[in-house]
């Protein structure tokens, strides 16, 4: 049998080119060799947005159309809606007698995100997203997870959730395994920190050709460069970090004739145009092909009757080994 994976977003705007090399470059690769659930994780999007979920049903399918632009094929994963798979908040209530609210205050990833939203009294559900991602993870006892570094702890919780529910109840989950991606945050377009829409400095996969090359042209370079002729830093460059990324054949020669003060920033901010067009038309065409009105509504609610079956049959497992199956066989 081949190995599952589970891996997805939250929804909560337009997924740009630091999503492409941190994880969907990755993700389209992995879909020929697992069994690959995607999860549109808009109750975990709720978490920090509750307050405002009017954007919810445009991002939800923002994110499902930019994976499959990007080269996801329908046919071959599963992708599913959160909030529609029930089996999964039912998870999320049993899990959360597992972890102790000291675990969940003194989870790294909780910490940090807190201190960068201002967070101070947290509320349950944001204190409480591990247990809930561990649920995400659980549901289809996905095997492997494509994480970020940073995303470390929350698999840590998936792992530790498994064991001590297997231990207490019996053997149902495997232990998940985080699949590390050692690729560095990619750079927004001010040069100044990684790729963030709140930050304002992201190159959209879905933004037009024009759009893209304004935003490279406009790119921060290297500052101690004034004329073409000053040798360059491309350590310190925001478009040699791409030429790294998008171009890594060429990236060396790139460099190489920058520091020499042979090729300017113009016409190297140029060239990455073209990388960039060489990169997105394919993803823009397909986008076009499948934004069409109702096809990704399509592709969601069959990937979501997909994850509900095997939600349902984990849950029949759950239940049985925590002897709250009471009336089993009978319909509930
Ligand atoms: P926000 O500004 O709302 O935090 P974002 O643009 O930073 O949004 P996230 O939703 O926080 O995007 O990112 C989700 C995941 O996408 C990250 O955990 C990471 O794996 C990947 N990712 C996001 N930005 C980058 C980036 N600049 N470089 C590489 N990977 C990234
Ligand atoms: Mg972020």
């Amino acid at each position: 049998m081949r190995k599952r994976i589970l891996t997805g977003e939250r929804p909560t705007g337009p997924l740009h080119l630091g999503h492409y090399v941190g994880s969907l470059a990755n993700r389209v690769k992995l879909q020929e060799q697992y069994d690959t659930f995607i999860i549109v994780a808009d109750v975990q999007a709720l978490t920090t947005n509750f307050d405002r979920p009017e954007r919810l049903s445009e991002d939800v399918r923002r994110a499902a159309l930019d994976n499959i632009a990007a080269g996801l094929d329908p046919e071959k994963v599963v992708m599913f809606v959160q909030s529609l798979v029930p089996g999964i908040a039912e998870l999320t209530v049993f899990f959360s007698m597992l972890v102790t609210v000291n675990r969940l205050r003194h989870n790294p990833t909780i910490k940090s995100e807190a201190a960068t939203l201002g967070y101070t009294d947290l509320t349950y559900g944001f204190l409480g997203y591990p247990v809930s991602q561990a649920a995400d993870i659980l549901f289809c006892r996905a095997d492997l997870v494509p994480v970020g570094e940073d995303q470390l702890p929350h698999i840590e919780m998936a792992r530790f959730v498994a064991g001590r529910f297997n231990e207490l109840y019996g053997r149902i989950f495997p232990e998940p395994e985080a699949l590390v991606s050692r690729i560095p945050r990619l750079v927004g377009t001010d040069g100044s920190a990684k790729m963030s829409k709140s930050i304002g400095n992201c190159i959209y996969l879905s933004d037009p050709p024009a759009e893209v090359r304004e935003k490279v042209m406009s790119a921060v370079t290297d500052p101690a460069r004034i004329h073409k002729t000053d040798p360059g830093h491309p350590e310190i460059c925001t478009i040699a970090a791409y030429h790294r990324a998008f171009d890594p054949e060429e990236s060396p020669s790139v460099e190489e004739s920058c520091r020499a003060g042979t090729t300017g920033c113009v016409a190297c901010k140029k060239r990455m145009v073209e990388v960039l067009e060489a990169l997105l038309s394919p993803i823009r065409e397909r986008s076009t092909l499948y934004e069409k009105p109702g096809v990704i509504d399509e592709i969601l609610i069959e990937g979501t009757r997909k994850a509900c079956r095997e939600a349902e049959e984990t849950l029949e497992m759950v239940r049985g080994a925590m002897r709250i199956d009471y009336f089993k066989g009978r319909s509930r």
